[in-house]
């Protein structure tokens, strides 16, 4: 059996429309069978519906630690996008490939899976991790469950490897993403009887009136040593819907809001402050006998990612030979969550996160070689005896 390139992997990955909204169980089972091929047996963790899968695999001893590959599967829709060629259909031009997840992240995944043949002939003294999960782009909501289940297996990466788009730099941060939705229930009444009723959309308007003031006040807590831009958590509401006539006080309001914590930032304290606003809002109004209720729920809470001075940041930076200073991203990504599993994580991958989520997204060919060496070398540096034995 010949291997297949890089470039042949990522032509097959792009043709499986995995946007989050869908399935992506034909590129998981695409990618099982292709293992297998290699003599990998791989493992699925399904999502609770059965429609969306990761998959985790480990290629050489059954140890604990080792080197971990890691990449969602899942893209971001096309709709009302306007691409030059099927986006689900991978073109090459001028050097590039272009195709919907060809940057963000198939290209990684795709170097990571072209490796395969080669790892499963070597001798290697601690595995290999592959890691694919899904739902990344709605929140980091698949990963969870694939990592509950390495765990439970007692498979523990020493070092994570994330290849989002970094154009082949070193990030050892980001911040956290906390997207919470807080709906309130008011009580509906004639508009001019206001004492009969409370409007859930002022109620709504008091309190994102004091996460306003909770931003001003992150504001001011900067941190600069972290690279992260801008240099505070931040808070924004970013939704809101309520209301259903002019003349009617509003029984109901909800709106979506977003706290992008910086590391070490404590993101529960936060929330606690903001549920704390809000039953003193409520508690006031029951006081004056008027009816209002107020829930927030968490849709994502991704934690922020500290890498710096780990094993993975190490090992990526020594393997790319840096000498310079790793950078922070201003995106999310699953590196927090395995950060916080105890795994050292770093994200670097091949692709500039600028061609991420844009219609004609590509992917350069020289990133996807520096990648390939990047993981071949990697592969020497952490899962190779050293020793000559
Ligand atoms: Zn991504």
């Amino acid at each position: 059996m010949k291997p297949l390139t890089t470039v042949e992997v990522l032509e097959r990955l792009i043709g499986y429309p995995t946007v989050s909204r869908d399935s992506n169980l034909a590129l998981i089972h695409w990618v099982r069978n292709y293992l297998e091929d290699w003599g990998v047996q791989s493992h699925l963790v399904p999502n609770e519906t059965g429609t969306k899968a990761n998959l985790f695999a480990t290629i050489g001893p059954p140890l604990e630690s080792g080197l971990a590959f890691s990449g969602h599967t899942d893209v971001v829709p096309v709709d009302d996008q306007n691409w030059s060629s099927d986006p689900f259909v991978m073109r090459a031009h001028g050097g590039k490939f272009y195709g919907r997840g060809t940057c963000d992240m198939k290209g990684f995944i795709a170097t990571a899976l072209a490796l395969v043949p080669r790892l499963s002939r070597m001798t290697l003294s601690r595995p290999v991790h592959l890691m694919l999960s899904y739902d990344e782009e709605i929140g980091c909501v698949g990963a969870p469950s694939m990592i509950a289940q390495m765990s439970e297996q007692n498979v523990r990466p020493g070092a994570v490897i994330v290849g989002e788009p970094t154009g082949m730099q070193v990030a050892n941060a980001h911040k956290g993403m906390c997207m919470s939705r807080t709906r309130v229930t008011g009580t509906a009444a004639h508009s001019s009887q206001t004492h009969r009723g409370v409007s859930a959309v002022m109620i709504a308007g008091e309190l994102i009136a004091r996460l306003g003031l909770l931003e001003r006040e992150l504001q001011s807590k900067r941190s600069s040593d972290a690279g992260l831009v801008p240099p505070y958590s931040t808070l924004a509401v970013n939704t809101i819907e309520g209301g259903t006539a002019m003349n009617i006080l509003a029984s109901n309001c909800e709106f979506t809001w977003e706290l992008r914590a910086l590391p070490g930032d404590d993101r529960a304290k936060h929330g606690a402050a903001f549920e704390a606003m809000c039953e003193a809002v409520v508690s006031e109004l029951r006081r004056e006998g008027r009816e209002c209720s107020v829930t927030t729920e968490i849709l994502a809470d991704v934690p922020p990612l500290d890498g710096a001075g780990g094993a993975a940041e190490a090992l990526a930076r020594s393997v790319l030979r840096l000498s310079g200073p790793s950078i922070a991203v201003p995106f999310g990504t699953e590196a927090g969550q395995f950060q916080q599993a105890g795994w050292s994580s770093v994200v670097c991958g091949p692709g500039s996160i600028t061609q991420a989520h844009r219609p004609d997204e590509f992917v350069v060919a020289a990133d996807l070689e520096r990648c390939e060496h990047f993981l071949q070398r990697a592969v020497q540096a952490h899962c190779v005896d050293q020793s000559g034995a």
